[in-house]
């Protein structure tokens, strides 16, 4: 686009497109005045308006303020002559080759042209200068303020969380001393928002950390498996040639390394620990002193939940948790919960490992 500068009132500018199809001598003559508020005009073609704003439609053809003779006049007041400029220019580069607006417009002009184009109703620029004007923690507060005016939530959630992350600095600005000698409901907003969100990244903190125990005890149930069920061929089994290990399993290689490894020392442990010896029930484990067997109590107990063999299972305790399931409070809500979640991840657990090593 081509600003022509006139160096005499009353016209101050004439706007032309930058790039047209037709020839420059078939352009039309400017058929619109923008007035701003400091009274300069801007000659413009309605065309390029009309077809980007309903607003500016209705008030240059159904129902203008001012006329210059037969030629409308649309007043565009408490906006800098430049910003509106500005604005004219990316509704013409809009008509002529898509929206356009330059960062650089929007770091100078970005407040004005939300409120021109929240006012006009031109959605691209709105959605444009909302994600783009850049905030700090001088202007956040200002920002927050104006997004609400423009009606603009993006704009909204960008300043709140601006504000949340330097809250610190920000309450020493000027902008947060207004808003709280003069605007309560703004600042209440603000100060719920800060504390929705340090309740949900306390939540999301919390979902994490329960993931993490749940890969874990999957993985374990799943290596459970592999050592008791379906039989290592790698390293030493727990009780030797005893284990009744399907023959279609017998030449899979090991494909859990270390975990297997250390699992299996467990295990051993389990057999042996002189602390559990001699012990009838299965809750009497539990109650010892040696932190390990509690371990692997607690690995045996999550195994039986979703073991589905039927008969004698090679897992330790297996059997008899089955039996003692009544006592072990297994209908309750958390420990369904725990288990649906623990028994999902150790599906994609075995699928995940068995596609790292190619076997299915
Ligand atoms: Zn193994
Ligand atoms: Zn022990
Ligand atoms: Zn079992």
């Amino acid at each position: 686009m081509t600003i022509s500068s006139f160096s005499s009132p009353p016209m101050d500018r004439v706007m032309l497109p930058e790039s047209k199809e037709e020839p420059w001598d078939m352009i039309p003559h400017p058929d619109v005045r923008v007035q701003t508020s400091d009274g300069r005009k801007i000659a413009v073609h309605a065309k390029f308006l009309i077809s980007e704003s309903d607003v500016l439609r209705f008030m240059i053809f159904d129902r203008p303020m001012k006329k210059d003779g037969d030629i409308p006049i649309v007043s565009l007041g408490g906006v800098p002559y430049d910003a509106v400029v500005t604005f004219i220019r990316c509704l013409y580069s809009s008509s002529s080759s898509g929206p356009a607006v330059k960062k650089e417009e929007i770091e100078k002009y970005g407040v004005h042209l939300l409120a021109l184009s929240h006012v006009l109703c031109v959605p691209w620029l709105k959605h444009a200068v909302t994600n783009d004007l850049v905030l700090t923690m001088d202007n956040v507060v200002d920002m927050l303020k104006l997004s609400q005016l423009c009606d603009a939530p993006a704009l909204t959630l960008r300043s709140l969380t601006v504000i949340r992350r330097h809250f610190p600095v920000v309450v020493l600005t000027d902008g947060w001393n207004f808003i709280r000698e003069n605007d309560p409901k703004l600042e209440l907003q603000v100060l719920r928002f800060n504390e929705e969100y340090d309740k949900r990244d306390k939540r999301t903190k919390k979902m994490k950390k329960n993931l993490v125990v749940y890969i874990a005890l999957s993985e374990a149930i799943e290596c459970l498996h592999h050592i008791c069920i379906e039989g290592c061929t790698v390293y030493r089994q727990p009780n030797g040639e005893n284990m009744n290990i399907e023959p279609k399993n017998r030449q899979k290689p090991c494909i859990w390394g270390n975990t297997c490894r250390n699992l299996q020392r467990k295990l051993r442990h389990f057999e042996d620990c002189e602390a559990i010896k001699n012990k009838t029930s299965v809750m009497a484990i539990i109650d010892e002193d040696c932190c390990y067997c509690r371990k692997m109590w607690h690995l045996f107990y999550h195994h039986s939940a979703l073991c589905d063999g039927e008969g004698i299972c090679n897992v330790p305790l297996c059997s008899l948790f089955k039996i003692s399931s009544a006592d072990l409070n297994h209908n309750s809500k958390e420990w369904k919960l725990l288990i649906k979640k623990v028994g999902s991840i150790a599906v994609f657990t075995r699928m995940s490992i068995k596609r790292r090593f190619g076997i299915c």
